[in-house]
């Protein structure tokens, strides 16, 4: 570590990588020694990952799929709308359908979408540290410091 300090009390004695934290939690669980507090810590300063590529083909085949199944329905609706072959429940039914797969091939667009962010955050994660000493995380590279809740700032 050696030149990295830590903006509040300015030493480096009770700093660790947060990355090293989350970690050492996670191998310390399988043990009864970890306790509660290093637990809570690693949870608070864990990052939740971006979906893997199985993850993504998922959504990408949903999104694709959920697209013009919702288009295709609102067409029909529309037609039999027109040629007054409809009656109230059946359109009902029908627009729930509409609007159902719009609301999830949105959803997973958008998911897919954060895919860069998630994995941009990641990369700023890994480099913050924590001092034991004032319970704050912070940025070496620009001594910008928050509590671990606040942490997200920092990404
Ligand atoms: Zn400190």
């Amino acid at each position: 570590m050696g030149h990295i300090l830590c903006p509040i009390c300015e030493k480096d004695d009770r700093i660790q990588k947060i990355t090293s934290i989350v970690t050492s939690s996670t191998i310390q669980s399988t043990h009864s020694s970890a306790t509660t507090a290093t637990t809570n810590l690693a949870t608070k300063l864990s990052l939740p990952d971006a979906p893997d590529s199985f993850g993504i083909a998922i959504l990408f085949v949903c999104g694709v799929a959920l697209l013009p199944l919702g288009a295709g329905l609102f067409i029909h609706t529309i037609s039999l709308l027109v040629q007054q072959k409809l009656n109230t429940n059946e359109l009902v039914f029908n627009g729930a359908g509409v609007l159902i797969c719009g609301f999830f091939a949105l959803h997973c667009f958008r998911q897919i979408k954060q895919i860069p962010l998630t994995k941009r955050k990641k990369l700023n994660w890994a480099t913050l540290y924590y001092c034991h000493r004032d319970d704050c995380v912070f940025d070496p590279k620009t001594n910008k410091h928050t509590s671990p809740e606040g942490m997200n700032s920092l990404l």
